[in-house]
């Protein structure tokens, strides 16, 4: 049956003339899905007995069953959703002064094997659709009764390997009928599709984009992230330059530390000319490592080191807070987990 979070606004006004029924009503049904968040369509009050009954033949209300939630002392709050086909995803909440931040799951598994994240070595199962996705902030917002105000791209899966319903997710996220948050509350990150980045750049989106760098030698990324042997550094660097140039938005380069690995002067040093001149930021994070990871967490040393050296020559660079640590809550963990129990 087809998922009634899966159609924006005007979608489902057509979907509703299929059926017979005035196109308003899809502004009706919007505003307690959106604003209301019910589970049923017997809690849409002011549509008749009759058209609730038509609504039931035709679609689902996708809720998810909560398996697993795991609480942090620092607020972080994880999810494992069934997803009501047998797989599961997971869903991560962060608590920042200003505001709520979700981080959200884009595919069942991911196909793109970066050597660092828990999600390599589970298979790719599937794309999320969009409403699927969209239910991931439905789920939380009702579990925890709060409303979220920022969403990033980040969790498990590669958002432009499932493109269009990464898009129409952002449609439903960002429409004053649908949940209103604001694209410049919206980040998506990548580890380098690039015709996608051509095309995000088209569409002059105000969300945020990042970039999961993690090297700026070919040769090392190749040897972290696949994904480079297909689009390689200066392929990369081409589309980022455009995608700036077009929307004259500032991009963010994600820059997971890993101890003498990526960490060292040298590899700042090539970081910076890569990154000079560009309207950018930089995003250090201290790498979580995996069960049975090669990659292993810098020393805060040098952690710091590597920060001052960027912002020394001119490139702002911050230290990605931990939070959750005392969680499972890093990229793909707790599913991991999960699957190596079964
Ligand atoms: N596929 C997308 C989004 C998911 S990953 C992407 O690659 O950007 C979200 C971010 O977490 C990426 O920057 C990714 O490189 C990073 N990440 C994955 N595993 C990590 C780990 N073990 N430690 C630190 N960061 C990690």
């Amino acid at each position: 049956m087809k998922n009634i979070k899966d159609y924006s606004i005007s979608e489902l006004k057509q979907e509703l003339e299929k059926i017979g029924e005035k196109p308003y009503r899809a502004d009706q049904i919007y505003k307690w899905l959106y604003k209301v968040n019910v589970t049923s369509f017997d809690e849409m009050t002011d549509l008749s007995l009759a058209l609730r009954e038509k609504l039931k033949q035709e679609f689902t209300i996708c809720n998810y069953n909560i398996l697993e939630k795991q609480v942090s002392s620092d607020g972080t709050v994880k999810y494992l959703f069934d997803i009501l086909d047998g797989n599961a995803i997971e869903t991560v909440v962060m608590e920042y002064k200003h505001g709520r931040t979700i981080c959200v799951s884009s595919q069942v598994g991911c196909r793109m094997g970066c050597k660092f994240c828990a999600s390599t070595g589970i298979s790719f199962i599937r794309n999320l659709s969009s409403g699927e996705i969209v239910e991931e902030i439905l789920a939380v917002e009702k579990d925890l009764d709060i409303k979220i105000s920022n969403v990033v791209f980040m969790g498990i899966g590669e958002p432009f390997d499932n493109f269009d319903n990464v898009m129409k997710a952002i449609e439903i996220i960002n429409s004053p009928k649908g949940l209103e948050i604001g694209a410049r509350h919206i980040s998506i990150s990548t580890c380098g599709v690039v015709p996608k980045i051509y095309e995000i750049a088209d569409r002059d989106m105000q969300c945020t984009l990042s970039i999961s760098l993690h090297q700026a030698n070919n040769e090392k990324r190749s040897a972290m992230m696949p994904i480079n042997n297909k689009y390689n550094i200066e392929e990369l660097m081409k589309a980022c330059r455009y995608y700036i140039e077009k929307t004259n938005k500032r991009i963010s380069f994600e820059y997971a530390l890993a101890k003498d690995n990526n960490d060292n002067e040298q590899d700042a040093k090539e970081l910076v000319n890569l990154l000079k001149g560009m309207l950018c930021h930089v995003n250090l994070i201290p790498i979580n490592k995996i069960q049975d990871g090669k990659f292993s967490k810098s020393t805060n040393e040098n952690i710091i080191k590597f920060r001052d050296y960027l912002n020394n020559q001119g490139i702002v660079a911050t230290i990605r807070r931990e939070l959750g640590s005392d969680i499972d809550a890093a990229c793909g963990q707790l599913r991991r987990k999960r699957g190596e129990e079964k």
